[in-house]
């Protein structure tokens, strides 16, 4: 099935809230960055709006591997080398207090499992064993394994991050969207803004993400969208990958859902039509994915859902928030 697994589990309609009076804020995008701001704003008493062209968790935030990780885009000896160590420390600290903000709020969305980063060749070992020594002189929870189970023989090596987990990546941001409508905010699904000249809020609050393109030109010139696949098995015999894994570089990742299910995604490095906002599965990257399932599992399970989703990727690799530029 050509959609999302995490978008296919049934979900009460969101209950409805009408604000009294004109909006102060409005945002554009009802995925995590949208729905986060929204319960932020509403819990602070601000009459806030949100418009989601789709459903709720109908972008990239339903559409993702349900890896919720520490950390930035960069590795973090990258970090603390073009941040600097203060900032990168900082960076990555906030990160640890927002999975703490998801674990929360989410519920059963989300699973304390931990994470396994593995190397997939020697210069891929070398680069996590630097990233492995700067988040250890650092004080963060981090494990190093030489030793890997048998499922994982074609790696070299690997860091477990104790602090991360696995989400239901759809039902933890409809869940979001729950807590923002009982503090106070009204989103609206099926809302789709097609200029910024229809909203009436004095503030608008941009969180498109990927799916920008044409509402803001200044941000079309910033965001570059990027898509990412991912095909979903019927349920296998075997628990072999019980938490989020992801190799070379993060081009590979996979997990299995608690009801068995290998979740795979990736495999678009060496591949520049994948650098498109159009949100469709193309055949080169879905054999790639089987393949891969084989090199994991041994053979090829039904694929139950197969999907495209798009996200953004900035200039500097940092997260791009403030003013439109
Ligand atoms: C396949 C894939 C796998 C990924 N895996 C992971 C992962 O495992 N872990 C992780 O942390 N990150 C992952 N990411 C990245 C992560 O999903 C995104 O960074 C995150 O979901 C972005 O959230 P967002 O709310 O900013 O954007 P989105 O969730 O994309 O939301 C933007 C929303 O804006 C709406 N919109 C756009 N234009 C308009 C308009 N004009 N009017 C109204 N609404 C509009 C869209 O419909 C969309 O719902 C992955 C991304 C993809 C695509």
């Amino acid at each position: 099935m050509a959609d999302s697994y995490w978008l296919a589990e049934p979900a009460p309609a969101l209950r409805s809230r009408r604000l009294d009076g004109e909006p102060e804020v409005e945002i554009v995008g009802g995925g995590v960055t949208g729905c986060s701001c929204a319960l932020a704003l509403a819990r602070a008493g601000v009459r806030v709006r949100l418009h989601e062209a789709r459903t709720i968790a109908g972008g990239a935030s339903g559409r993702n591997g349900g890896f919720a990780l520490r950390g930035g885009a960069m590795p973090y000896h990258e970090a603390r080398a073009t941040l600097g160590s203060e900032r990168a420390r900082a960076l990555w600290s906030l990160t640890e207090r927002g999975l703490d903000e998801i674990r929360s709020l989410a519920g059963d969305a989300y699973r304390q499992t931990g994470s396994l980063r593995l190397a997939s060749d020697a210069v891929e070992r070398d680069e996590l064993a630097a990233e492995f020594r700067a988040l250890e002189q650092d004080g963060f929870a981090v494990a190093w394994l030489d030793e890997l189970p048998p499922q994982l023989s074609g790696y070299v090596g690997g860091m477990r991050h104790f602090s991360d987990g696995a989400l239901h990546p759809a039902r933890w941001v409809r869940r979001l969207a729950e807590h923002a409508v009982d503090a106070g905010a009204e989103l609206r699904e099926g809302s789709r803004v097609e200029s910024l000249a229809d909203l009436r809020a004095p503030t608008v609050v941009i969180a498109t993400d990927g799916y920008t393109q044409g509402l803001v030109p200044e941000l079309d010139a910033v965001i570059r969208p990027i898509r990412n696949q991912v095909v979903t098995t019927e349920p296998l015999a075997e628990l072999l990958f019980p938490f989020p894994h992801y190799a070379r570089r993060g081009y590979d990742y996979w997990q299995q859902t608690p009801d068995r299910r290998l979740v795979v995604g990736g495999r678009r490095d060496a591949d520049v039509t994948e650098n498109t906002a159009e949100e469709a599965l193309t055949p080169a990257i879905q054999a790639r994915l089987e393949s891969f399932v084989v090199e994991l599992v041994g053979q090829l399970p039904e694929i139950a859902h197969r999907w495209a989703g798009i996200f953004g990727s900035s200039p500097d690799d940092r997260p791009l928030a403030g003013a439109v530029p």
